[in-house]
């Protein structure tokens, strides 16, 4: 019985994911063209034909269609489908990893803006202040949210000092790693977008998972741009979006970062692990 209850909460988990996804296809499409995100209704980008409601259904109506548009017979990117599809799935993920409601709803958000910015930047190369800025006051209001569950007002003091920390540190954070990227590779072809969207991640998730966030982002970052150079898939002029490594990096801190640091701070710093552990 209980196994059946939560098989049908993953299930129902997953629409309401698809269903926000389907919704950052839209922001994803919409923030770099100044277009609004409600007006007009979803529409063919070749034909412009608006859309039929049924075809709008997460995921399902691509597939009724078979990635074709039903006016002009266009096809239809598969990107939309699995944006939506990669959204349900980390939605259940965090399902599974966090209460309900608080914890939850808050990261389901945080995601869901990692989500659109990663996109964003890996096709435009740039991280609007939009975006990044509202992602920034959303972590803010998490955190004095999980700091009036846990304890009141003293709890949203806390808090949100935690989130202002990790914010600043996510700009420092960021010159470090443009500083360190300019002697490595000789060039910084990090923009101003990267660094608020560090300040963002540094609200929602704290100091030290940030740290370990941008760590992972540039160890990820580094594997990956180096493998496309050497596979001739890349070249060394070309620039290479850093937003979709920082939000990767952000989601293992945010599955992965307490465990992460507290095995690490065991294994090579007995000592600071073991304060580290009483802090929480
Ligand atoms: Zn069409």
């Amino acid at each position: 019985m209980e196994l059946l209850f939560s098989a049908v909460s993953s299930v129902a988990v997953f629409i309401l994911g698809a269903c926000i996804g389907s919704f950052l296809n839209v922001v994803i499409y919409r923030i770099p063209a100044g277009v609004s995100l409600i007006y007009p209704p979803s529409r063919c980008p070749r034909c412009k034909q608006q859309l039929k409601k049924y075809d709008n259904v997460p995921v399902l109506g691509w597939l009724r269609l078979k990635g074709r548009c039903r006016f002009c017979r266009n096809p239809i990117s598969v990107r939309y489908p699995l944006i939506e599809a990669a959204t349900g799935i980390l939605f259940v993920f965090v399902f599974w990893a966090f209460a309900l409601p608080l914890p939850a709803i808050g990261y389901w958000a945080f995601l869901s803006w990692l989500l659109a910015l990663s996109l964003i930047d890996l096709d435009t190369l740039t991280l609007p202040n939009s975006l990044t800025q509202s992602g920034l006051i959303a972590g803010l209001a998490f955190q004095a949210a999980v700091g009036w569950s846990e304890a009141g007002s003293s709890g949203v003091a806390n808090h949100l000092m935690t989130g202002i920390v990790g914010a600043v540190i996510g700009v420092w954070m960021f010159d470090v790693i443009t500083i360190l990227g300019s002697i490595a590779f000789g060039q910084t072809a990090m923009g101003g977008g990267d660094a608020k969207l560090a300040a963002m991640m540094g609200a929602w998730l704290g100091w030290q998972n940030l740290l370990l966030a941008g760590f992972l982002a540039c160890a990820i970052g580094a594997f990956v741009g180096g493998g496309a150079i050497a596979l001739g898939l890349l070249n060394r002029r070309q620039p290479m979006p850093f937003g979709p490594f920082l939000a990767l990096g952000a989601v293992i801190s945010t599955f992965f970062g307490q465990a992460i640091i507290s095995t690490y701070l065991r294994l090579f710093l007995p000592t600071a692990g073991m304060i580290f552990e009483n802090l929480h």
